[in-house]
């Protein structure tokens, strides 16, 4: 992606101060959805980035929620299918839950029983990785099903809270790095 085209691509992100409450900067990603050309290069841009080869891995797996709005469309166009892992509470048939620490309290990811088969090696897709807490989770839940990890992929990178290093040596790439 050239420089015009990323310059483009970021003046789509939004910023919300004070969302969901006071001290954090929300970062929106809906305006670079809702715009075809900044959509473009998004996608161009995720797949250009790819943390390994698309030979390396067999599905897409999406964080809810904001992960389903550009894990299906990758894996699209890679031709690969699309799993979901769901906040807890929404899939009826039987899961598998994996729990991780809030700031505050606790929360659960969930993907259906047998989503997942042995040796299935999976890409994670998330549209922003703050903490790590949620992508963390996420591989261990496809990792306690049989899966491999192959890595990571984010549009966004909150810098200075390590996120990125708390995947450990898992392959990772991110689009933008912001605090
Ligand atoms: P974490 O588990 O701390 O890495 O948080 C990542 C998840 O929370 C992702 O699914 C993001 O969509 C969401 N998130 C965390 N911080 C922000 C932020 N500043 N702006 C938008 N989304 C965020």
């Amino acid at each position: 992606v050239g420089a015009e085209d990323a310059a483009y691509l970021i003046s789509k992100i939004r910023t919300i101060p004070g969302f969901p409450k006071e001290g954090i900067l929300f970062r929106d990603f809906m305006p670079a959805l809702a715009d075809a050309r900044a959509f473009g290069i998004l996608m161009d841009a995720l797949e250009a980035a790819l943390p390994v080869s698309a030979d390396d891995f067999d599905v897409v797996a999406g964080l809810e929620a904001r992960g389903f709005l550009f894990g299906p469309a990758l894996a699209a166009r890679l031709g690969k299918g699309f799993i979901a892992v769901r906040k807890a509470g929404k899939l009826p048939p039987e899961t598998v839950s994996q729990s991780y620490d809030l700031e505050y309290g606790q929360a659960s990811v969930e993907i259906e029983t047998n989503a997942i088969h042995e040796g299935v090696r999976v890409l994670i897709v998330d549209d922003l990785i703050a903490t790590g807490g949620t992508a963390n989770a996420a591989r261990s839940l496809i990792e306690k099903c049989g899966g491999t990890v192959a890595g990571f992929s984010f549009v966004m990178e909150l810098i200075g809270i390590n996120g990125m290093e708390s995947l450990g040596s898992y392959p990772s790439s991110s689009l933008v790095r912001m605090p």
